[in-house]
């Protein structure tokens, strides 16, 4: 499970806390209850001394005498036992009727060991700090004990641990409070970076994240990740332009040998043979040249740089001229195309956006089987102009249906089939509609067949494209 940082700093701060406070509390609870039992030992024992002495002198009154000066509190006892534990004198509280001590302690006291006890007196019983010793009196020796109710140190000790039981939860909460602020306060610069740089894609890597003028961690982490970022902004420049000087570089000969091979092809003097292996070349070369051409686009788009002269345009005469452009291809193959052109007013560059169409109808041409139809329709749809075609193909499946649009991918069926293709017409297409700030994306078709939708946004709802662009009327028309 993952925890959110700020969670785990304030609950161990928590955690902390409770224990610290628990552990503080309880030695306090402690430290307390011994040191009020010292005191009254202290007296108690000053007591007995005295009463004992009284008794060594003049007997059972006396020790009743002195026990009424020395045990002033009204919760206080002492009593003369004989060694075989019987109530020689007692005074106070009427628990001294009774031995206030065991047998065994009896015998320690005689054996001349002070004895200190915590016993349960009286009826009901109450608890009370006892301490006895020995004494003598005509020969006989006797114990003393004197006894004073611990009910005082008790409800002391009682009172202390409430309120530390009520301190203990209110330190907690605030400690808790205080922690989560602390905590936010201390992430706040990281996930205002985290935002930041979760927002650097890839044709932004020119942009650095702020860094922090604390000169601390966080300022620190800015700075590597700034570093980080140039490194990895001179590694990608680097490798677009090795591909657009590449691509630029190859298109030069790849002119040159399809101007030979063209002109070669238009001489009489080739025998069979030879014609077909350079019309075969040729189709390799035109290939070869298109994907040179689709990686010099990608690589602009990649940098950022694909230059759009934007206007209002109408997608239904893209459309049009697109298919116009495709027809001779179409009857090679023996495909019939038809329009149902709408009115698709969008907000684009006529160049690129005809280039976007020409490949998305290409690639219907291409795989459908001869006798099909191909339908390319347009229409404007909220606030944006869609251009729609339609195959009797094969169709994608669901699963391929994001990936056609991925670099070089060519579906397994597609690699065999001579299609021509070189796996990067749809990824122009994408690049092209998201640099229009648009969409495009495949469905399948009511007849098993594709469907490529290309979306472009129309500058305003309704926008009716402008003079030369809006060269197709706007009813639909199917050829
Ligand atoms: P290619 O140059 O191979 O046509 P694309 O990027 O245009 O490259 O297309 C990628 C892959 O998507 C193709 O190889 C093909 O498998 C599949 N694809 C594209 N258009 C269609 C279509 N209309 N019907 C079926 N599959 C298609």
């Amino acid at each position: 499970m993952r925890v959110p940082i700020r969670l785990r700093m304030t609950a161990w701060h928590v955690a902390v806390l409770a224990l610290v406070v628990a552990a503080l509390g309880a030695f306090l609870v402690l430290r307390l209850h011994s040191n009020l039992l010292a005191v009254t030992d202290d007296r108690l024992r000053a007591a007995v001394d005295q009463i004992a002495l009284g008794y060594h002198k003049e007997g059972a009154p006396e020790a009743r005498d002195v026990s009424s000066t020395v045990l002033s509190g009204r919760a206080s006892a002492s009593q003369v036992l004989d060694s075989s534990g019987r109530v020689v004198s007692s005074y106070g509280v009427h628990a001294a009727a009774s031995p206030m001590i065991e047998a065994a302690d009896i015998r320690r006291a005689l054996s001349g060991v002070r004895v200190y006890r915590t016993n349960e007196l009286g009826r009901p019983s109450r608890p009370y700090r006892v301490v006895a010793r020995e004494t003598t009196r005509g020969g006989r020796r006797d114990v003393v004990v004197a006894a004073d109710s611990t009910g005082a140190i008790d409800s002391s000790v009682r009172q202390v641990r409430t309120l530390l039981l009520i301190g203990w939860p209110v330190a907690i909460l605030i400690t808790a409070a205080s922690a989560w602020w602390l905590a936010t306060r201390a992430l706040r610069p990281i996930s205002r970076m985290t935002e930041e740089a979760d927002g650097i894609a890839v044709d932004r890597l020119s942009d650095r994240l702020p860094v922090p003028a604390t000169g601390d961690e966080v300022a620190r982490l800015a700075e590597t990740l700034n570093r980080m970022l140039g490194r990895v902004e001179s590694g990608v420049e680097e490798q677009h332009r090795l591909v657009a000087d590449a691509s630029h570089e190859l298109r030069s000969p790849l002119a040159a040998i399809r101007a030979e091979i063209e002109v070669s092809l238009r001489g009489d003097d080739l025998n069979q043979a030879a014609r077909g292996v350079l019309l075969s070349t040729l189709e390799e070369v035109e290939r070869l040249s298109a994907s040179v051409d689709g990686l010099l686009v990608l690589a602009s788009a990649d940098r950022g740089a694909l230059e759009l002269d934007l206007r209002c345009v109408d997608l239904a005469t893209i459309a049009g001229e697109a298919v116009e452009r495709l027809r001779a291809l179409a009857s090679a193959r023996e495909i019939e195309i038809k329009l149902a052109l709408d009115a698709a007013p969008a907000q684009g560059d006529p160049d690129w956006l005809d280039q976007a169409a020409g490949n998305l109808i290409d690639n219907a041409i291409k795989f459908s089987p001869p006798g099909r139809s191909v339908v390319v329709t347009t229409e404007a749809d909220g606030r944006e102009g869609r251009l729609r075609v339609i195959d009797e193909g094969p169709g994608i499946p669901p699963a391929e249906r994001e990936r056609v649009f991925d670099r070089f991918y060519r579906r397994d069926q597609a690699r065999g089939r001579g299609t021509g293709g070189t796996g990067i017409g749809l990824s122009i297409v994408r690049e092209i509609a998201l640099a229009h700030g648009g969409r495009v994306w495949a469905e399948e078709g009511a007849g098993g067949g594709s469907v490529f939708t290309l979306a472009i946004p129309a500058e305003e709802l309704g926008a009716s494209p402008s003079g030369d662009e809006a060269g197709v009327p706007a009813a639909g028309r199917v050829a």
